[in-house]
Order: structure tokens, then C-alpha cells, then sequence
């Protein structure tokens, strides 16, 4: 609300009625901040962050989506059609519904769903899913004043979320990997610890390890820091050096192979938020 009454919404859909024309109708750079939100999916979407690029002094990517692809990039797995077929059916057909006008027919998918970067310039980021009120906080302190860091900045810390978090690490050993539901775990101990994928050790801090704290592994919506760089491989390199079979007399544990193996779904663990930025998807293979 404080914000609120410091600036003059110009363009919010959400909240206002607000028409792609009224846009349009704005001078070149009339806007000094568009917060955009949400991953690139449809051509009207692209159009509309075109549009407002021309229009705006700064483009803010705020949130997972818009940052690094977020969850629903996670259908850059499968292709258009699949996509479709899947939602709407094998009798889904393009265009508008049967007798509709042309200009029902709904907004067409892109190949795949892009983060903000892959389709305009971003000049700053506020990360997280949703982010967290310190760095949106952070964020208009520094619009307001007019201090704002340089361009390309991370409203998100440098330092891993580990450096942050209440838990403590002991063990420094993966002799398992289990989901969340299967265990209760140590209140105290690092989830990492005791076999719970948490993406802490590669993810940005800035949440105060909202996640953790509450008895959930951390899933990297704040994104990778920026010494983790592929937070996928990153992980997959952490988690390797960790692994540790059964010594002579532990029987019990199995093969350092057999312990990696027990990762269930490997990329929507790895790559929750981050599917566009896979090394093969970035090659155009994914
Ligand atoms: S619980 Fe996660 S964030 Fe906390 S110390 Fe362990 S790996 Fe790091
Ligand atoms: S702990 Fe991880 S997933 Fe949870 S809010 Fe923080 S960065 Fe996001």
C-alpha cells in the first residue's frame, strides 16, 4: 500500500481495465518500471511484452515464470500437439470452436514456453515463486529512491541458501534419497542430510529458507546462484560427491549407483523452474 500511493498504475490487467489498445496508445518509454510476471507461452503474450518494452523505461522479470521459465515450462518436454491433445483430446482441431468466430479461436501456443529473457531485454529480476516480500521490498526501495544497482541485477543473494538456513549439516553423507511424504523428518538436521532432495547447497538465498524451515526441501524457485551456474548439474555434482555406499560390514546400503537411482524424476526435481535453461533445451534438443 505504501508503494501504491508513490506511483501511478498505468497498465495493470489484473487489476484494472486495462486494454492492449490503451498500451499502444502510450508514448515510447512512458512507463518507468513494467513488472512482468509469468512465463512466454502464446504469440499474444509475446506481442504483449514486445509492446511493452517499447513502452517502458525498465522491464522487471518478477517471479520464477518470468525469470527462468518457471513450473509450466515444464511442458517444453513435450511437443505442441502433445500438449494440446492432452488438454482438449484427440478431437482437438486449431482455430475457433465449431461455428465460433475467427476471433474466438484462442491465443496460439508457442513452441515452448519461454522465460521473459528469451523474448525481450530484461534490465532486472525479482526471483521466487512467488517472491519473497524482503527482496520485493528490496526491489521498491531501490526504484523509489532512485538508487537502483546496476542493470542486470538479481533482487535474490549472491550466497547459497544453505548459508541461511536454521539446519544444521553434520553428516555431510547421502546414503539415500527419499521423497518428502516418505519420512518424517529430524526437525533440526539438514533435509539433505536425511535423504530429502533439497536444491539448498545451489540455490540463491534470499527467503530465509522459507522452505527448510517449514520441513520442505527447497526447490530452487529463487534460481541458481551464480557461482551453481546450471542448477541441474550443479546438483547432479553435489549430490555425487555426497553419495556413499555401504562401507564393508554395511550390507545394508546399497551401491552408490542403486542411491542416485532412487532420484524420481530427476528433471522436475532438477530443473523445477528451470526447464528453458537445460543444457540440451538451450541447444535446442529439449
Ligand atoms: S536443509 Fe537444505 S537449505 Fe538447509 S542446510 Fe540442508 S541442504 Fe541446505
Ligand atoms: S526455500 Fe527454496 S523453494 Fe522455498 S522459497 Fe526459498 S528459494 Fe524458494
Amino acid at each position: 500500500m505504501e508503494v501504491l500511493s508513490q506511483v501511478e498504475i498505468a497498465f495493470w490487467p489484473a487489476l484494472a481495465d486495462s486494454k492492449k489498445a490503451d498500451l499502444e496508445a502510450m508514448p515510447k518509454g512512458y512507463i518507468d518500471a513494467a513488472l512482468i510476471n509469468g512465463a512466454i507461452r502464446t504469440q499474444e503474450n509475446l506481442e504483449m511484452v514486445r509492446l511493452l518494452r517499447e513502452k517502458s523505461k525498465l522491464i522487471v522479470a518478477y517471479g520464477a515464470c518470468a525469470h527462468l521459465g518457471g513450473i509450466p515450462s515444464l511442458a517444453n518436454l513435450y511437443g505442441r500437439e502433445e500438449l494440446l491433445k492432452a488438454a482438449f483430446g484427440d478431437g482437438w482441431r486449431p482455430g475457433p470452436p465449431p461455428g465460433a468466430p475467427q476471433e474466438d479461436a484462442p491465443p496460439e501456443l508457442l513452441p515452448k514456453a519461454l522465460p521473459l529473457a528469451q523474448a525481450v531485454p530484461v534490465d532486472y529480476t525479482v526471483p521466487g515463486c512467488p517472491p519473497p516480500a524482503g527482496l520485493i521490498g528490496e526491489f521498491f526501495s531501490a526504484f523509489l529512491s532512485g538508487e537502483m544497482p546496476p542493470p542486470g541485477h538479481v533482487f535474490a543473494k549472491v550466497k547459497a541458501l544453505c548459508e541461511e538456513c536454521p539446519r544444521t549439516r553434520e553428516e555431510r553423507v547421502l546414503k539415500k534419497i527419499v521423497r518428502p511424504h516418505e519420512i518424517v523428518p529430524d526437525p533440526e538436521a539438514c533435509l539433505l542430510d536425511q535423504g530429502i532432495i533439497c536444491l539448498g547447497p545451489v540455490t540463491r538465498g534470499g527467503c530465509s529458507a522459507a522452505c527448510p524451515s517449514a520441513g520442505m526441501p527447497c526447490t530452487g524457485c529463487l534460481g541458481p546462484t551464480p557461482k551453481a551456474g546450471d542448477m541441474g548439474l550443479s546438483m547432479v555434482s553435489a549430490l555425487a560427491s555426497l553419495v556413499r555406499a555401504g562401507e564393508e560390514g554395511e550390507a545394508a546400503i546399497p551401491s552408490e549407483n542403486e542411491i542416485l537411482d532412487q532420484l524420481v524424476d530427476p528433471i522436475g526435481t532438477l530443473y523445477k523452474y528451470g526447464v528453458p535453461d537445460m543444457p540440451c533445451a538451450k541447444e535446442g534438443e529439449g
